[in-house]
């Protein structure tokens, strides 16, 4: 039987080997996802950055360092969980990836959970909200529990706002603490 490993690394293999994949020739590397294939939890963010490109893993620069604090304080680690983008090659200087960019990535997103089915999905941002929930502001969603249709079945939708986001702004960095303690309830609530 293939394991969620061997799954992940074919999906990988597959978009290393995609040739129509967008921002392919600006990028350094594929920045796939990372962490555990049976978390419960799945961090979905926008698009590597610097540094990301660099090392070739989602979330390694300031963001990724906020959220490994936010994840600590809430007795999580990054092993315990999964986190990855939408959009796997840095856009150049950072700008924010097109709408089509990111649906040329969305099929494999969609597999990667299919591969990982978390129970929970937390989107980082506005990109990864609209994935799930394409009309709805984040300003006004964030810290809420959505359940939405998910190639036909419910899946559980979280959204927060991205982490870089906050590394910006001291209330956005507030509301986000915030709202990021509130997912051990979030997820006990869903185990029930
Ligand atoms: N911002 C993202 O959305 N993803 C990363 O991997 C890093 C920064």
């Amino acid at each position: 039987m293939t394991t969620k490993q061997d799954q992940l690394k074919q999906l990988r293999d597959r978009m290393e080997q995609d040739m129509s994949l967008p921002l392919r020739n600006e990028a350094t590397q594929l920045v796939f996802g990372e962490g555990n294939p049976d978390a419960k939890i799945y961090f979905l963010g926008e698009a590597p950055g610097q540094s990301e490109d660099k090392q070739g893993r989602p979330f390694v620069g300031q963001a990724g360092k906020l959220l490994n604090t936010l994840l600590e304080r809430i007795g999580m680690q990054r092993a315990d969980v999964y986190i990855s983008n939408i959009v796997r090659f840095r856009p150049p200087n950072n700008r924010p990836p097109s709408a089509a960019e990111i649906a040329a990535f969305l099929p494999y997103v969609n597999e990667e959970i299919a591969i990982i089915q978390p129970l929970l999905i937390v989107t980082l941002g506005r990109f990864s909200l609209a994935k799930f929930l394409p009309t709805d502001k984040i300003t006004q969603v964030h810290g809420t529990l959505h359940t939405v249709n998910w190639q036909g079945r419910p899946i559980h939708v979280f959204p927060l706002y991205h982490p870089a986001a906050a590394l910006r702004s001291p209330e956005i960095r507030s509301t986000l603490e915030e709202d990021f303690k509130k997912i051990p309830s979030v997820l006990e609530q869903l185990k029930s």
